[in-house]
């Protein structure tokens, strides 16, 4: 369970904007990671003692180990990016194999643990049903959805909490196309209640590719994939020692096919 953190969308968006104008300004990177510090490591503490606690439950219960909970997927980044792949040319050919599963069983076998080999950051959008997209099943892959698929401080603590406390190997940043939360910032149009808050999550990529939907939808992958890189101390740790990877990617709904972009 990841638990709310009081850290601040500012520093998530400054640093979108500053990505967006020069992503290789390392004045910028200092910056964001120093704002995002003190919530990292609250947010540790929160996980690592969420963690130990279930650890402690097990023990002192019918599993009796502490890798019954927190075993972790054995994928390299590069197999996990593969199976990912793998599963989603199985869903366009009509090999799907993911449903043949007992969902019984599965369920039984993730109540004390989940071991997800990937993370996908999706957008809301219902038409990208993301464990159908890659053919997965229960406790497989650690799933974060918002609209435009944006990096929030909370969508950061989420998938930090999946790369280094469940173990999984690839982040995958995946926009789509026909995505509404990108068409409305290109139109930029009053809109009801809140929704104008995805705007300047996504402004970045519109002004770097302009009004193309398509274009303007893959720079946005791209530039929160680059976000999510160099935002988390967390996620730049694990990639330096290669035991992660980040890759922006682009779901067309039409053929369900899932194209890499990074
Ligand atoms: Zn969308």
């Amino acid at each position: 369970m990841i638990l709310p953190l009081d850290s601040s969308h500012k520093d998530a968006s400054r640093a979108r904007r500053t990505l967006a104008k020069d992503s290789s300004s390392g004045e910028a990177t200092e910056a964001r990671i120093s704002g995002h510090r003190s919530s990292r490591r609250r947010f540790m503490q929160l996980t690592v003692g969420g963690a130990a606690a279930g650890i402690i439950t097990a023990a002192g219960g019918r599993l009796g180990s502490p890798h019954a909970v927190m075993a972790q997927s054995k994928l390299s980044p590069d197999a996990a990016l593969q199976a990912l792949m793998e599963g989603n040319r199985r869903f366009t050919t009509n090999g799907a194999t993911a449903h043949e599963r007992d969902l019984a069983i599965l369920r039984e076998n993730t109540v004390e643990k989940q071991e997800p080999f990937a993370a996908v950051l999706s957008c809301a959008d219902s038409r990208v049903p993301v464990e159908l997209v890659f053919d997965q099943s229960i406790g497989q892959i650690f799933v974060t959805r918002i609209a435009g698929n944006v990096v929030t401080s909370e969508i950061i603590a989420s998938l930090e909490y999946g790369a280094a406390v469940l173990g999984t190997k690839v982040i995958l940043v995946m926009g789509h196309s026909n995505c509404g939360a990108v068409k409305a910032t290109i139109q930029a149009k009053g809109v009801p209640g809140q929704i104008s808050a995805l705007y300047p999550h996504i402004q970045p990529a519109v002004d770097q590719a302009g009004s193309n939907l398509e274009a303007a939808t893959k720079a946005n992958a791209k530039i929160q994939a680059a976000l999510l890189r160099q935002a988390s101390t967390v996620i730049s740790d694990l990639l330096k020692k290669n035991e992660l990877k980040v890759v922006a990617a682009y779901y067309e709904i039409g053929s369900g096919s899932v194209t890499l972009l990074s």
